[in-house]
């Protein structure tokens, strides 16, 4: 797989900062203990990659991953966290936004949602962001070992319904880092997404 020999590249906390805008980049964004660092984990075959996001200093920070020559996997801050100060989360809404709407490198974006709490107001915001690109979006929807098969179904059905509207390009998977289900799926899609 693309992700087994994922290696950190750099963290970056202002724009001037970001490196610059070469080959492919893919964002994974998501609330606060959605299941992010457990799928990006899951999805590098090894252990505590994204907990290098988690290092006290860093969570509020674009971690980047390289995959590869000129491949990078981006791992953006959680969001969600109820006592942000309101300075903290000014500068969170402006890098955010301006990250995903103008990188010219950033090819989609996979959204993280906990299966049982999908499409929260900040996950909105997210893809607002995100819409005026056009660019893909492919959300995990995840600890899908939470729920029953006909539940979990719907709502990965409802979800895919309701973004279809705006992303023509969308899709939703069901995923658990626990099961490892949705693993293959997605490691194809961003393999899809990386060229490979
Ligand atoms: P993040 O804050 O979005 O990076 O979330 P984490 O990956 O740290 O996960 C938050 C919590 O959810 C942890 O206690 C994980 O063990 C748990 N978790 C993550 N993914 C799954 C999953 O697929 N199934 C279950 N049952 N728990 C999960």
């Amino acid at each position: 797989s693309v992700f087994q020999h994922a290696t950190f590249y750099t963290t970056v906390n202002e724009l001037h900062c970001l490196p610059p805008p070469q080959g492919v980049e893919i964002a994974f964004a998501g609330r606060s203990n959605a299941g992010k660092s457990s799928a990006i984990n899951s999805l590098a075959n090894r252990g505590r990659l994204a907990f290098v996001s988690k290092t006290p200093g860093r969570t509020q920070h674009l971690n980047f991953f390289q995959l590869g020559h000129n491949r990078f996997l981006v791992d953006l801050p959680g969001y969600g966290y109820a006592k942000v100060p309101f300075g903290v989360r000014q500068h969170w809404e402006h890098l955010l936004s301006t990250y995903l709407e103008t990188r010219e490198s950033l090819y989609g974006m996979v959204l993280i949602m906990d299966v049982r709490h999908p499409l929260t107001p900040l996950d909105r915001q997210m893809l607002a962001w995100f819409a005026s690109t056009g660019k893909p979006v492919h959300v995990l929807l995840t600890k899908s070992d939470k729920l029953a098969r006909q539940q979990a179904e719907k709502i990965r059905k409802d979800v895919l319904a309701f973004l279809r509207e705006t992303y023509p390009q969308c899709s939703v998977q069901l995923f658990s880092s626990l099961t490892k289900e949705g693993v293959e799926e997605a490691t194809a899609m961003l393999g899809k997404w990386l060229g490979r």
